[in-house]
C-alpha cells in the first residue's frame, strides 16, 4: 500500500478532527501518502482532494467540527457519482478510503467497497445509532453540551416557577435524549422509539408541581412525534392541567459545535489509528468501532443492514427516577 485518502461525511460530530489527525499520522508513520478529501462524496466526485503531512493536521484536535468540511452528496446515491468518485481515486493512485461518518455515510461506503474498492469507515455520529459500535465519535462530547443546556435551564425554571421542554437532537434516535433526560434529572424524555401519551406526561409535570418542585424538565427527541413542537402544541390547548407555565428550547446544531470532551478525543484516536492498522493487514470492507471497550470491526453489509438497539428500559429508570 502506498496512498490512502480520508473523508467526512454527513452530520459533523465533535471529535472527527482528532481522527483525521490519527488516520494521516498512522498513515504517513506507515509509509504511505494520506490525501484528505474536501466536503466528503462531493469532494471525491468533483476532485477535491490533496495529499495532508503531519503539520496539516497540527492544532486540530480542539476544535469541532472538521477541518476537511462534510457535505451531503446526492450525486454518490447514484451509481454514476460513484464511478466519477473512483475515477478520482483511480487518477490519484489512492488504494484505500477511509470514512468517518455515521449511517448515511457508512451506506456509502458500503456501496463504494462492493464496486470492489476497499473501504473502512470509522463510526462517528452523535446520535449514537450505528450498529457496530457501542459509543460512536462525538456523543460524549454532544451529551455534556446538552447537560449543560439543562442545568442552566434548570436554574431559570426554578427562579420562575417554570416547566421547560428541551429538545435535542435525533431524527431516529432517542439516544441523545435518554441520556441527557436521565443525567440531568429530568420529569419525562420523550424519544422516537416509544410513541409518548402528552396526558401522561401533562399529569407527571401536575404531580411535580403538587410536590412543590419549582421547576420541571421534559427533555424531547427532534424526531419524536411529540418533539418541541408537538408538546408545546398540546400544552397550550391544556394549560391547566400543568401548574407551571411552560416554555420551549430546541437546542439544536449548538450540540454539534462543542470542543470535543476528552472521551471524544481518545475514541477517535484509537478508531481513527486502528482505520490504518485494518488496511494494513489487508482488511476492507468493514467499520471500525468500540465494543465492549476494544476496537472491533464490522463488516459494512452487517452495519448497515442491523438497526442498533436503544436500551429502551433505561426510559422506565427515567420515570421513577423523576418521582
Ligand atoms: P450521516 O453519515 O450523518 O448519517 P447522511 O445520511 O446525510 O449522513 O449521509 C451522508 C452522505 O452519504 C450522503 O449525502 C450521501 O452522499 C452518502 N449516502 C447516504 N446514503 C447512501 C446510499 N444508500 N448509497 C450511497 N451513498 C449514500
Amino acid at each position: 500500500m502506498k496512498s490512502i485518502a480520508v473523508l467526512t461525511s454527513g452530520g459533523d460530530a465533535p471529535g472527527m478532527n482528532a481522527a483525521i489527525r490519527a488516520v494521516v499520522r498512522t498513515g504517513i508513520d506507515k509509509g504511505w501518502t494520506v490525501f484528505g478529501v474536501r466536503n466528503g462524496y462531493a469532494g471525491l466526485v468533483a476532485d477535491n482532494i490533496k495529499p495532508l503531512g503531519r503539520r496539516d493536521v497540527g492544532g486540530i484536535m480542539q476544535l469541532g467540527g472538521t477541518m476537511l468540511g462534510s457535505a451531503r452528496c446526492m450525486e454518490f446515491k447514484i451509481e454514476e457519482g460513484r464511478r466519477k468518485a473512483l475515477r478520482t481515486l483511480n487518477q490519484h493512485q489512492i488504494e484505500a478510503l477511509v470514512v468517518i461518518g455515521g449511517n448515511g455515510s457508512q451506506m456509502g461506503a458500503c456501496a463504494l467497497s462492493q464496486m470492489g474498492f476497499p473501504v473502512v469507515g470509522v463510526a462517528s455520529t452523535i446520535d449514537n445509532d450505528l450498529y457496530g459500535s457501542d459509543t460512536t465519535i462525538g456523543v460524549d462530547t454532544a451529551l455534556n453540551i446538552a447537560l449543560e443546556a439543562i442545568d442552566r435551564l434548570k436554574t431559570t425554571a426554578s427562579s420562575l416557577q417554570r416547566a421547560f421542554l428541551i429538545e435535542v437532537m435525533g431524527r431516529d434516535c432517542g439516544y441523545l435524549a435518554l441520556m441527557a433526560g436521565i443525567a440531568g434529572g429530568a420529569e419525562a424524555v420523550v424519544i422516537p422509539e416509544v410513541e409518548a401519551d402528552p396526558e401522561a406526561i401533562a399529569s407527571d409535570l401536575r404531580a411535580a408541581y403538587e410536590r412543590g418542585k419549582p421547576h420541571a424538565l421534559v427533555v424531547v427527541s427532534e424526531g419524536a412525534h411529540y418533539n418541541a413542537a408537538g408538546l408545546m402544541g398540546y400544552f397550550e390547548e391544556h394549560r391547566e392541567q400543568l401548574g407551571f407555565d411552560v416554555r420551549a428550547t430546541i437546542l439544536g446544531h449548538v450540540q454539534r459545535g462543542g470542543i470535543p470532551g476528552a472521551f471524544d478525543r481518545l475514541l477517535a484516536t484509537r478508531l481513527g489509528a486502528a482505520a490504518t492498522d485494518v488496511l494494513e493487514r489487508g482488511e476492507h470492507g468493514v467499520l471500525v468501532g468500540d465494543i465492549k471497550d476494544d476496537i472491533a470491526t464490522t463488516l459494512l453489509t452487517e452495519v448497515i443492514a442491523n438497526k442498533k438497539p436503544l436500551p429502551v428500559h433505561m426510559l422506565e429508570l427515567a420515570r421513577i427516577l423523576a418521582k
